[in-house]
């Protein structure tokens, strides 16, 4: 096998691609994949500063990495969901990173923040745990992005995650979430703007990307994704792109081509509160997660009357 530019041994094979690249000329294709989600999006500019959210997987890591690599001015964002040894080890996995590379980082905790972790969240507020995660992370990722004085959040989402996250909503129809399926979120109604520059890339090139350059990262997956709809859908996708290479990318490239058909650009209508907790801007007087807060505060006070 060997690579399609340079003709060297090539150590890893695209085939949606038709390709198999070197590792200089892999690392130079997917830095090229990054950058082009970058421009083609307008993510983010060189005065930016970019708040990445990482967990400690090869996704996010792999995302800090590569965006310091291009030159952008970076801070990292760890939240510790409280998800015993696997929230331990993902810790651990993001300090070292830091340690090695040299990056600040700035790390929360769920548990400090709630009062709960992500399995008590959601026990405590009949709640399916990836929900109650999501909402967390959405809260908390935006004040740090303002504590932090960045003007964008970064996350490792890649292409597996948005084509099966593409799959689930119109599989259910869900407008409201296809309307919003878009790398790049624009800072409205009192939030930053959200990007994804990992969207052309895929699980397996990120993997790859992660071994080649030594990075130690999370490999097992969240305890919590055991029953998580997301991985069922990644499933049938990969079935299809095994029979099919291309299907993956051509389905979500291809929405995001028409997209704007079907979900033209409107400005997002204002949030018509201050939440009365904690002052973000909301569509509701108490915004869904000082909502969940409450919720947990009052049932740990109802189980110490009932003890
Ligand atoms: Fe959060 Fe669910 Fe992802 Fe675990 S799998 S990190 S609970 S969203």
């Amino acid at each position: 096998m060997k690579c399609r530019v340079c003709r060297e041994k090539a150590v890893i094979d695209l085939p949606r691609h038709n390709a198999s690249f070197c590792p200089a000329c892999f690392d130079s294709y997917l830095m090229d994949q990054v950058w082009k989600a970058i421009d083609e999006f307008e993510m983010f500019g060189k005065n930016d500063r970019i708040l990445v959210a990482v967990s400690g997987g090869k996704d996010s890591l792999a995302l800090w990495d590569i965006l310091n690599r291009l030159g952008y001015r970076t801070t990292g964002f760890h939240l510790d969901l409280g998800i015993g040894g696997y929230s331990g080890e993902s810790l651990e996995k993001t300090r070292a990173f830091a340690l090695r590379y040299g990056l600040t980082l700035h790390v929360e905790s769920l548990v400090q923040e709630v009062g709960a972790s992500v399995a008590n969240i959601a026990e405590l507020t009949n709640r399916p745990p990836c929900s109650a995660c999501g909402v967390s992370k959405r809260h908390l990722f935006n004040r740090a992005a303002q504590k932090l004085e960045c003007q964008v959040v970064a996350t490792g989402h890649n292409l597996d995650d948005e084509a099966s996250r593409l799959l689930g909503n119109i599989l259910h129809w869900q407008d409201g979430y296809l309307e919003k399926q878009n790398p790049a979120l624009p800072d409205e109604g009192g939030l930053v703007r959200k990007v994804k520059p990992l969207n052309r890339l895929t699980e397996k090139e990120m993997a790859a990307y992660a071994f080649l350059k030594g990075i130690n990262y999370v490999v097992h997956e969240c305890p919590m994704s055991v029953n998580a709809k997301q991985l069922f859908y990644k499933k049938i996708m990969n079935q299809v792109e095994q029979e099919s290479p291309g299907t993956k990318q051509a389905f979500y490239f291809g929405f995001l081509d028409r997209r704007s058909r079907f979900y033209p650009e409107k400005a997002e209508e204002a949030p018509a509160y201050l939440c009365r907790e904690c002052q973000t801007p909301s569509y509701t007087e108490v915004c869904t997660f000082c909502r969940i807060r409450l919720k947990v505060a009052r049932s740990e006070q109802n189980q110490d009357t009932t003890a």
